[in-house]
């Protein structure tokens, strides 16, 4: 047994910073048993446009139901491509699947796991400019902001620019992150966020929310969650029951609050790992452009043995996570498409030597560096 154990998330931690806050609200929301909708919900969801940057925020269930409501509030229709990345967690192409769309993949970049533009660019080349099948042509481009960062979206926009193709982005990691100075979920027509416990913005449960600048799209979303209706028991339009709980809400606007104070100590730390990592040349860190600020949701490396480093360091107490482990083109619920080894192999690559070490705004430096330490100790 190990004296020291260092978890790769501590979420009691952060509960704890903040129970108080919490109660108040739970108490409250008791006292006036409003449980859905009311100000709590409509608090939250201007205080988290406010902190997005976006004109509207519109709070969901979830945040595969972000992805899919925004989708649909977009326009797809029934067979549209629509582009993503295969190292990505599944809810992205589920709400694509789920919305009618049919999924394009694009391998990723190596040093960032982010969408590889250029491979972008051959895509859409191909399918516009060499193919007839009209049918092929990308409706939409979902790019993963994973781990915290933005793709490059000056790039992104411009060739979804030159053939209309909508952006939609998937920023279920990406609370508080910055390309060129804007916020996550700004810059495409529509944002889609997650506040899973474990994100950097969690709830006490499921939650989510799509930003976005278009009246029309929030709009819609607000009709869809809540049964298609605007007004009690008349249907515009089928819906679904997507809508946030108030009590999820009041909670998320407790800890929005703390949120840049969190999001700073995570990068505080991400600059240790950084400066005490850059001295082994047999780990690369996944890399952070000059003109980003990551939100650090994971602080990533890789490394040729990660399966034995990961090993190592559990012996030493420090738990690690795999992000992903599998990429979904490759995952058994997509073997009906016929993919295989190889057709994607930067993000099979990056599959095997991804290693996410411990990264939360509790961990404090002085755990980062037994991480460090633990890592350095490693025959490679
Ligand atoms: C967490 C996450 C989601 C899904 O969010 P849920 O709230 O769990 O539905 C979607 N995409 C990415 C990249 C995520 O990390």
């Amino acid at each position: 047994m190990n004296q020291v154990e260092i978890p790769f998330l501590d979420l009691p931690a952060q509960q704890k910073s903040v129970l108080p806050e919490m109660m108040e609200v739970f108490k409250a929301a008791c006292e006036s048993a409003s449980f859905i909708g009311g100000p709590l919900v409509s608090n939250f969801e201007q205080s988290f446009a406010e902190f997005s940057g976006s004109k509207y925020s519109v709070a969901v269930n979830s945040g595969t139901d972000a992805l899919r409501f925004a989708l649909m509030a977009m326009g797809i229709n029934q067979g549209d491509h629509v582009v993503t990345v295969p190292n990505t967690f599944v809810a992205t192409t589920e709400a694509i699947s789920q919305a009618g769309g049919k999924i394009s993949f694009v391998d990723v970049e190596e040093s960032t796991s982010l969408m590889d533009l250029n491979k972008l660019e051959d895509l859409l080349n191909e399918r516009f400019e060499k193919s007839t099948n009209k049918t092929l042509r990308p409706k939409f481009i979902v790019p993963v902001h994973l781990y915290g960062q933005m793709t490059d979206m000056d790039g992104l926009m411009q060739l979804a620019g030159k053939y209309d193709i909508r952006v939609l982005e998937d920023a279920c990691q990406a609370h508080g992150a910055k390309y060129k100075g804007k916020g996550a979920g700004t810059i495409g027509e529509a944002g889609a966020f997650s506040f899973y416990p474990g994100k950097n913005l969690g709830a006490l449960g499921e939650a989510g929310a799509v930003t976005t600048n278009n009246s029309k799209i929030a709009d819609y979303i607000k009709v869809i969650r809540d049964h298609g209706q605007r007004k009690k028991y008349y249907h515009e339009i089928e819906g679904y029951n997507g809508r946030l709980d108030a009590i999820q809400a009041g909670c998320l606007s407790v800890k929005l609050k703390h949120l840049k104070k969190w999001n700073e100590e995570r990068q505080k730390l991400a600059r240790v790992y950084d400066t005490e990592l850059s001295q082994l040349p047999w780990i690369k860190k996944a890399e952070v452009l000059p003109h980003n600020i990551s939100s650090y949701h994971l602080y990533v490396i890789h490394c040729q043995n990660r399966d034995g480093l990961q090993k190592h360091l559990k012996d030493k107490g420090v738990h690690t996570g795999l992000h992903y482990p599998v990429p979904l083109h490759l995952q058994q619920c997509y073997s009906s498409f016929g993919y295989k080894t190889g057709d994607f192999p930067v993000s099979e690559k990056l599959s095997q030597r991804l290693l996410s070490l411990p990264m939360f705004p509790e961990l404090g430096e002085e755990r980062v560096r037994y991480v460090v330490e633990s890592i350095k100790s490693f025959q490679s």
